[in-house]
């Protein structure tokens, strides 16, 4: 079986047990283990409970020790639910967006994890103080405890999943929204294993870099560091299924290998070409970051409902890039005259 299929299947698995474990709840009263979701994970450690998402979240930031962000590729159910959508609908309605706007959405996931440490931890702790005592109970959070309603599932499931394709191309949630990604981005800073190169065979033939959906630098990555060093990366490895010499594998140590010095200067060119990082993006996101936050801070928030935030926080961001956009552009007109 091919290392693809294989994903598919762990998290078809991994579906299946969340299938089991909801019916086995609600409908036999079988409660041994309560919800594995971040947001169990976060009361728990509100209130003093260490649950069955506290061990959970554990073991997957752990996992981001050894091999990165490997859960998001391999068991993160709405990860297989996103690749499923992308499978179906393709690239081909994308909406071509520069990819220089692309570069800094990926502060979002941060900001976002942020605003969930806040608002789910911190608050609490802040009122209340942080417990004195921790306990064990497996059974603290309901499987669907808190979470959203039907409807709201189902809005989320089209936001982040088909328009944020349509928007901002593959991966787009695991990119530039998901705060479980950033968590486990900060843990894999020091991970041990990754995509490596094993020989020095590389020549630079770019398919690594074409196939990753992440859109990570993998030539650049491996020119610089001889490993995917991008915290982006989870370890799907389409890049080691794609490189037709094998120069690259899944290895939990480093070997003595780099790439010859045509090769690395090819990736050198590659590299630059998608790094134009300008003073324009830097400023777009510090006023965009800014507006966003004080929306957050301020009653606005009172009122919104999660789906309308996001829309909002996505039409802002447009018309904050919009603006400056436009700014530089007419600036630059009235240089010239
Ligand atoms: S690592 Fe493999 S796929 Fe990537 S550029 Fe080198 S030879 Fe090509
Ligand atoms: S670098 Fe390779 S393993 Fe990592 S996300 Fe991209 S294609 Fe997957």
């Amino acid at each position: 079986m091919t290392t693809q299929k294989w994903r598919t299947l762990s998290r078809v698995f991994l579906m299946l047990m969340m299938t089991v474990h909801v019916v086995t709840w609600y409908t036999f009263g079988m409660q041994t283990f309560g919800s594995i979701g971040i947001e169990a994970f976060f009361s728990g450690l509100a209130r003093g409970v260490l649950n069955t998402g506290f061990v959970f979240w554990i073991l997957a930031f752990i996992s981001a020790i050894l091999l990165g962000r490997a859960f998001c590729g391999w068991f993160c159910w709405f990860g297989g639910y996103l690749e499923l959508i992308e499978w179906g609908i393709g690239d081909k309605l994308k909406i071509k967006i520069p990819r220089r706007i692309l570069l800094y959405l990926g502060v979002i996931p941060f900001v976002a994890l942020a605003l969930k440490i806040y608002s789910a931890l911190l608050v609490v702790w802040i009122e209340h103080g942080i417990p004195a005592v921790f306990t064990f109970q497996w059974a603290d959070v309901e499987p669907w405890g808190g979470q959203q309603t039907g409807i709201s599932m189902l809005l989320t499931a089209i936001l982040y999943g088909p328009v944020l394709l349509f928007i901002f191309g593959r991966k787009a949630w695991c990119r530039y929204l998901c705060p479980i990604g950033a968590f486990l981005k900060i843990f894999s800073t020091v991970k041990i294993g990754g995509v490596r190169l094993v020989n020095n065979e590389c020549n630079a033939c770019g398919q690594c870099n074409r196939v990753c959906d992440m859109q990570v630098d993998v030539m650049g990555d491996l020119n610089t560091y001889g490993e995917v060093h991008n915290s982006d990366c989870i370890v799907c490895l389409k890049c080691t299924d794609v490189c037709p010499t094998n120069a690259i594998a899944l290895s939990m140590r480093r070997h003595d290998a780099s790439l010859s010095a045509d090769a690395a200067a090819r990736a050198e060119k590659s590299t630059l070409k998608r790094r134009k990082l300008s003073a324009l993006d830097v400023i777009i996101a510090v006023i965009w970051i800014g507006v966003s936050v004080f929306f957050f801070f301020s009653d606005v928030r009172a009122y919104s409902p999660q789906e309308i935030k996001v829309v909002m926080s996505v039409a802002l961001l447009i018309i904050v890039y919009g603006v400056v956009w436009l700014g530089q552009k007419g600036w630059k007109k009235v240089k010239a005259r």
